[in-house]
């Protein structure tokens, strides 16, 4: 499988560093470009990016998506919207919005679903806390995630991207070693092969402080199909490194 590299920007960006790092990025892409790549950019900027990246190979991907269809929920973004810009990817479940949102397994599993029913690819993340780690809870917390979301997809699910994120890597500069990594990616492998034939086509990204300098040894995992890199996506050189090691 080709490798699958995501930036997700969080909450930065503004039109005129938007412009300056898009154009740093697709300038500096390899001359034949091997791997996929994205960026998750803030709703209100999806137009601006996609207008950005044409003609590169850089999809632009949403943040978060609704579980509603569409309706009386103020400030949210439908699949059908993203679905209507052509949108390729939404992340759902990103650890930022399980903590600081409230949103259980059963509202990210419901995200993505409804992402997948207008046929915008949920990126679904999953990862244990330092907490859940220490007590030895790893494989049963990134289980219950998965679980959550194999259980309401149905057969759609080797149509899911999965991000496993330990939130205690994320943003802190703290990065699981490729063993711990792969590890737990063999786990979730393994758990979608029990649920699809196609197990092997749903790329697993690792995600948490993946950076120039540590991309290459977890992208040589048997199990890490990608990452999907926060921090070091909105530096542009650093961001070309990863795609590099992933190409
Ligand atoms: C993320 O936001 O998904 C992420 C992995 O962030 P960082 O790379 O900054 O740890």
């Amino acid at each position: 499988m080709k490798k699958l590299i995501v930036g997700n920007w969080k909450m930065n960006g503004s039109l005129q560093t938007n412009a300056d790092l898009v154009s740093d990025v697709v300038q500096g892409l390899p001359a034949s470009l091997n791997c996929g790549v994205g960026v998750a950019v803030p709703a209100v900027y999806v137009a601006q990016v996609q207008a950005l990246v044409q003609g590169s190979g850089v999809a632009v991907a949403a943040q978060d998506v609704s579980q509603h269809e569409k309706g009386a929920y103020t400030g949210e973004t439908s699949a059908s919207m993203l679905q209507d810009l052509g949108v390729r990817y939404t992340l759902v479940g990103h650890s930022e919005r399980r903590q600081y949102h409230g949103e259980t397994d059963a509202v990210v599993a419901a995200k993505a679903q409804a992402a997948l029913a207008k046929g915008v690819t949920p990126i679904v993340c999953v990862g244990e806390t330092l907490a859940e780690r220490e007590a030895g809870q790893t494989e049963q917390v990134v289980k219950r995630q998965l679980a959550a979301v194999i259980h309401q997809v149905g057969h759609c699910i080797s149509e899911l991207v999965v991000a496993y994120e330990p939130v205690w890597a994320i943003g802190t500069g703290k990065t699981a070693s490729p063993e711990q990594a792969q590890a737990v990616h063999a786990v979730l492998r393994a758990q979608l092969a029990a649920a699809t034939e196609h197990a092997g086509r749903v790329p697993l990204l690792y995600g948490g402080s993946m950076n120039a300098a540590n991309a290459v040894p977890l992208l040589s995992q048997a199990d890490i199909d990608g990452g999907l890199v926060g921090g070091a996506s909105l530096k542009a050189a650093d961001f070309l490194q990863i795609i590099a090691a992933a190409n």
